[in-house]
């Protein structure tokens, strides 16, 4: 279930998806960053119930689930959709797709927002190529994957760039012209923080304060996650 406050728009609505194992900052910038640079009406954070492309999360769906709720908590641009977490097989992507467009209708915009690394995953994905008929992609730099100065979509495989060739776009108005199908790339703060990393230093006995909300520190530390 989410909150009806991002949905109120018929403007285009941002989807983040991830394992949030846990939340964190750099997350939350990518959604509020695509927020602006796109004029999104909003963000919807799915988090993976089980993601079917990596090894299984090192804490439960309910937990990163409550996680994700705790780090967007009184951010009424941003809501958290618990269907990958609540529907009982994998999550694949264009599944998720395909029942946010069942729900939202068939017009509005609804755009993907990926990380460069997970944008160049994405030809490993079940059924890839139609996610360009359910969303638009939106793909932001990541520190390490699209290094400072050479910029998408010189990154791409010639399987991708194949793909994204005739649906390249430099200018977010694209997005609000049709539902689907448009690629666009956008600059966010490079912020070289990841889940692995957190939870590497939490294993270790080190503080990740201030890569995470406090909000989702306090819920590791009380529940004793990734120790
Ligand atoms: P892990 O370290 O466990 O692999 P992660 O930090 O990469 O996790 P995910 O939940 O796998 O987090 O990522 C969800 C989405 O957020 C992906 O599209 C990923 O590219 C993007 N993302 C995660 N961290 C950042 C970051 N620091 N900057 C930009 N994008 C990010």
């Amino acid at each position: 279930m989410t909150s009806p406050r991002a949905e109120a728009g018929c403007g285009p609505l941002g989807l983040l998806g991830g394992t949030f194992d846990p939340i964190h900052l750099g997350h939350l910038r990518l959604a509020e960053e695509a927020r602006e640079a796109l004029t999104l009406d909003g963000v919807r954070l799915i988090p993976a119930g089980e993601p079917p492309h990596r090894a299984a999360p090192s804490s439960t769906a309910a937990d990163r689930l409550a996680m994700a709720r705790l780090a967007i908590a009184g951010n009424p641009r941003f809501e958290v959709d618990d269907g990958e977490v609540r529907a009982s097989r994998k999550s694949y992507t264009v599944l998720t797709l395909e029942r946010l467009r069942a729900e939202l209708g068939a017009d509005r915009p609804l755009v993907l927002i990926l990380g460069a690394d997970a944008f160049e995953g994405l030809p490993g994905w079940h059924r890839w190529q139609a996610l360009f008929d359910l969303a638009h992609i939106a793909v932001a730099n990541r520190p390490g994957y699209a290094p400072h100065g050479r910029r998408w979509p010189a990154v791409l495989s010639a399987e991708l760039d194949a793909a994204c060739r005739d649906r390249h776009s430099t200018d977010p108005a694209d997005l609000r012209a049709a539902p689907a199908g448009r690629v666009i790339a956008f600059d966010m703060t490079p912020l070289a923080i990841s889940a692995s990393h957190i939870r590497d230093l939490i294993g270790a006995g080190t503080s990740p304060r201030y890569l995470l909300p406090d909000s989702v520190l306090d819920y590791i530390d009380l529940h004793h996650l990734y120790r």
